[in-house]
């Protein structure tokens, strides 16, 4: 496992490999501006591919809702348009061109490019593929889940499902508040205030020895690792699993065990959820008198401790002003002139520095998820032969060969 991740060199690009730094976006991209993107996150374990034909499914099927080509097929700008076995070439080819083939996180993105006015209608700008390639380390870390203000988009919204850049942007946000509250995922609730799912992974609670998960149709992304939990490796395990309504109470005052799971995050066990006093407060609010009563019930009964963690993000910003004040007086006056007083912003900054709020202990043990977490090792790393359909095996000759006729020799030539 690498410390820092790696990124991929070479790109895949309307169907040809170019190195990741000669691509040029043009700014009236339609997609940098309306987030018309559909995505995928795909993992290669030693050139195998776990379960690429359902990646490739959901893909294209967010193509085809965002009228980028259909369950099949999806657009090229030339006027002609790309399969899914197109793509699985082109995927196989970048892994080789990166000499990614031991292993690495794969990211297909098809979106809409440059060429229309800049209006909000998308339909005129051609659709354009890319797959870059990174390996990344762990993608969970050991720290608490952070509960979110943010909720998850209401599945009426007609896109809920699809792994859509615009869906992203909440998401991004819950990030942010995870990192400020120096923890790893945030937990974010649907809009009837059940828990949905963290940015990048979906949630399992283990309730009186089930594993339990939010229903598809709450707006959460149906994930293929919560496909392959729930209906394939609890079954293997003898372990019932079912899609309910789980609310913030069950998780803090009745489950045993919670775990995340998703591509990058694998199977990752959350023992600690962090609340801050403000988000604490608003959801209480949201449940009438009589359930909030429950829940701080609970949370005090449970082994929830008053906690200040430091906010780091805040810490960076305090020495980015302090640098200013002692060693950049052109930025300082230019500052000043903007409307702003640093000593009065890092006093005020300071005052946030610290978050508060309670962090709870979710079980104490993880006896399901651990053997949930060896089951999906032993699936991905193609130990268990009842799985290894679920696995594509790079085609690395073909790729080379394919690579060695367009722009391997240049890459060939580059690496030596
Ligand atoms: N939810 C969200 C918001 C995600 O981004 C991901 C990662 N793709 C998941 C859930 C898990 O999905 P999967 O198991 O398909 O990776």
């Amino acid at each position: 496992m690498v410390e820092q991740p790696v990124k991929g060199e070479y790109v895949w690009f309307d169907g040809n490999i170019r190195p990741i730094d000669g691509i040029g976006i043009m700014l009236d991209t339609s997609s940098l501006h309306y987030g018309t993107t559909v995505f995928e996150g795909i993992q290669n374990y030693n050139s195998r591919i776990f379960r690429l034909g359902e990646h490739l499914d959901r893909l294209f099927h967010g193509a085809s809702v965002l009228h980028m080509g259909s369950e099949n097929i999806i657009f090229r700008p030339d006027g002609g348009f790309f399969t899914k076995e197109d793509i699985t070439q082109a995927i196989e080819k970048t892994i080789v061109a990166n000499g990614f083939t031991e292993g690495c996180y794969i990211r297909p993105i098809v979106f809409r490019g440059s060429g229309s006015m800049l209006g909000v209608n998308a339909l005129g700008a051609p659709v354009q593929v890319a797959i870059i390639t990174e390996i990344w380390p762990q993608y969970i870390s050991n720290k608490p889940a952070v509960l979110s203000q943010f909720r998850r988009m209401d599945p009426r919204s007609g896109i809920a499902g699809v792994k859509a850049g615009g869906s992203y942007l909440f998401g991004t946000f819950a990030k942010d508040e995870a990192v400020e509250a120096d923890g790893s995922e945030p937990l974010m609730l649907d809009t009837n205030g059940f828990l949905a799912e963290a940015s990048g992974a979906n949630i399992m609670v283990v309730l009186d020895g089930q594993i339990c998960t939010p229903y598809n149709n709450t707006g959460i992304l149906p994930g293929i690792t919560r496909d392959t939990v729930m209906n394939f490796i609890a079954k293997d395990l003898g372990i019932k699993a079912r899609e309910m309504n789980i609310s913030l109470y069950d998780l803090i005052s009745k489950a045993t065990e919670a775990f995340w799971v998703g591509t990058a995050a694998e199977v990752a066990a959350l023992m600690e959820l962090f609340i801050t006093i403000d988000v604490l407060q608003r959801y209480k609010e949201s449940l009438g008198p009589k359930k909030a009563y429950q829940l701080e019930t609970a949370i005090e009964n449970g082994n929830g401790c008053f906690e200040t963690r430091p906010n780091p993000v805040v810490g960076k910003k305090i020495e980015w002003y302090e640098g200013v004040l002692v060693g950049d007086p052109e930025k300082r006056d230019r500052l000043i002139k903007a409307g702003e007083d640093p000593e009065k912003t890092i006093a005020g900054l300071e005052k946030q520095k610290t978050v508060g709020g309670v962090r709870l202990q979710i079980g104490t043990k993880s006896p399901v998820t651990d053997r949930v977490a060896v089951a999906y090792r032993n699936m991905t790393r193609g130990h268990d032969e009842k799985y290894t359909n679920f696995l594509h095996r790079i085609r690395v000759g073909m790729a080379q060969e394919n690579l060695g006729k367009s722009t391997g020799r240049m890459l060939n030539k580059n690496k030596a």
